[in-house]
């Protein structure tokens, strides 16, 4: 007998904004614990929450890039439980009105294309988080994340091995995150997904026994848990080692196994109803249309685009279209400055340089392109040399928009004066006649080690063409 397992997957993601769902508290990441608090986020009887429009901007992003259709009527529910880190004891999330429902993410794989169908997404708070602290056997609860804006992406269970789980997950942060809908950190915690999976014989078209699982910090780890809970189910079928129940289980990377968390809930153990105090969100023509027109282009589109009319290669092209910040800097330089290799240079490894430096990210490039354009101009332009243009994007880092002007303030500027540059050649000639002999005996590194001091003393600011045909004439006359 064959078997199969099949797959649906509900992937939470927590939102771009500066604020939370339904209060003015931030919703930033990595703030001391209990820092950004308030009686509305914590549950405090009689406060009204007010809805993040933001959220529903993103919600309804997030559904446009998944080609959801969206309710143009969505509404919040309370989903009750009682856990210490749910101060409130109710989630406020959404049931009977989603903002986006029947979308579809195609991906692809080893074994070809496929479409994905998204059965819902739902805006939703998140939960606090419990810190353990088993030194002085304390659990303490920090409410930051209470309130933190996520959105629910639950597909329908089309999936059927790793590889796809794999591939879907990637392609959806891909285009969030193109989509400046999340960032989609799992290390962060700012994307999570659960696992939703059962085994039947191949080709029935009745389902088995479905089981989910929790806790999988990383696409390796995602992986290991579904080959696990593949290999469980398919021994209980076949070898009756024991009897699938219908539960929640929790994956432990290290073991690598997955354990039985608690029985699976209905929704009917939640208690669904309409949450009194959130109005229903109405999303009208005008507010639809504008959310349309942020729509960034697809990444493979762009990459192609790229390619065919920018002349890049691809490896350039792919490298840039992983960040959205680096196609947004890539497209304002070379709308400055037209030079689209150069471009690609500059942020591919001057710019990722910097960002390493400062342990930053690829989508946490946020210098002005047009400052980039400006100073890739004067590079080509023979005004500013090379060496010295990465001190300038040093400071366009920092904020610096006007790259000409650093030039000059820092005597960066080429001169044209051959006069100069002659003085100088002749002085260091003078001055290391045991390089001037080596080079003639046929070093060639004597010349580097010669133009190398003349450049030094020049400051950099010295067409490199120039100084190599006044040197090797300096040379011949010595
Ligand atoms: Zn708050
Ligand atoms: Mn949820």
């Amino acid at each position: 007998m064959e078997y199969e397992v099949v797959i649906g997957l509900e992937v939470h993601v927590e939102l771009a904004t500066n604020s939370k769902i339904f209060c003015s508290c931030s919703a930033k990441y990595g703030a001391e614990q209990n820092e950004h608090v308030c009686p509305a986020c914590c549950g405090m009887p009689g406060m009204l929450p007010i809805v993040n429009k933001k959220v529903v901007d993103l919600g309804m992003t997030a559904g446009m890039m998944l080609n959801c259709h969206i309710n143009r009527t969505t509404t919040f529910d309370k989903k009750n439980y009682y856990y210490p880190d749910l101060p409130g004891a109710y989630q406020t999330t959404q049931l009977f009105a989603p903002i986006c429902v029947n979308g579809r993410v195609d991906i692809e794989t080893s074994k070809g294309k496929k479409s994905v169908r998204i059965k819902q997404i739902h805006m939703e708070e998140d939960a606090g988080k419990l810190v353990h602290d088993d030194w002085r056997d304390l659990t303490m609860v920090d409410y930051n994340r209470t309130s933190v804006p996520l959105v629910e992406i639950v597909s329908q269970p089309d999936l059927s091995s790793a590889e796809e789980v794999v591939a879907y997950l990637e392609r959806l942060r891909s285009l969030l995150r193109f989509a400046k809908v999340s960032d989609c950190r799992w290390e962060q915690g700012s994307m999570r997904c659960d696992v939703n999976l059962s085994v039947r014989e191949k080709g029935s078209d009745k389902l088995g026994v479905r089981t989910e699982m929790k806790n999988m910090n990383s696409l390796a780890a995602i992986t290991r848990a579904i080959e696990y809970e593949t290999a469980r189910h398919i021994d209980a079928i076949v070898n009756k080692t024991e009897e699938l129940v219908q539960e929640t289980r929790r994956w432990d990377d290290e073991k690598g196994k997955s354990f039985a968390m608690r029985t699976k809930e209905t929704a009917g153990d939640y208690r669904y109803f309409p949450d009194p105090n959130v109005m229903p969100v109405v999303i009208d023509d005008v507010w639809y249309d504008r959310i349309k027109a942020t729509l960034p282009e697809f990444p493979e589109i762009k990459k192609q685009r790229y390619m065919e009319e920018l002349g890049l290669g691809d490896f350039d092209a792919s490298s840039l279209v992983e960040s959205r910040a680096f196609c947004d800097v890539f497209e304002e330089a070379y709308a400055e400055c037209g030079l689209a290799k150069d471009v690609a240079n500059w942020i591919l490894k001057d710019c990722a340089n910097l960002l390493n430096k400062k342990q930053m990210t690829a989508d946490m490039l946020a210098i002005d392109g047009r400052a980039l354009g400006k100073l890739i101009k004067l590079v080509a332009d023979e005004k500013v040399g090379r060496a010295n243009a990465k001190f300038i994007l040093a400071e366009i880092f920092e904020g610096a928009t006007d790259p000409e002007k650093i030039a000059e303030e820092k005597g960066f500027i080429v001169s044209n004066d051959t006069g100069l540059i002659e003085k100088v050649v002749a002085e260091i000639v003078a001055a290391d006649p045991k390089s001037v002999a080596d080079y003639k005996g046929g070093k060639e590194k004597a010349f580097m080690a010669l133009f190398g001091k003349c450049m030094r003393e020049l400051r950099g600011n010295c067409n490199p063409q120039v100084l190599r045909e006044l040197l090797l004439k300096e040379i011949e006359k010595a």
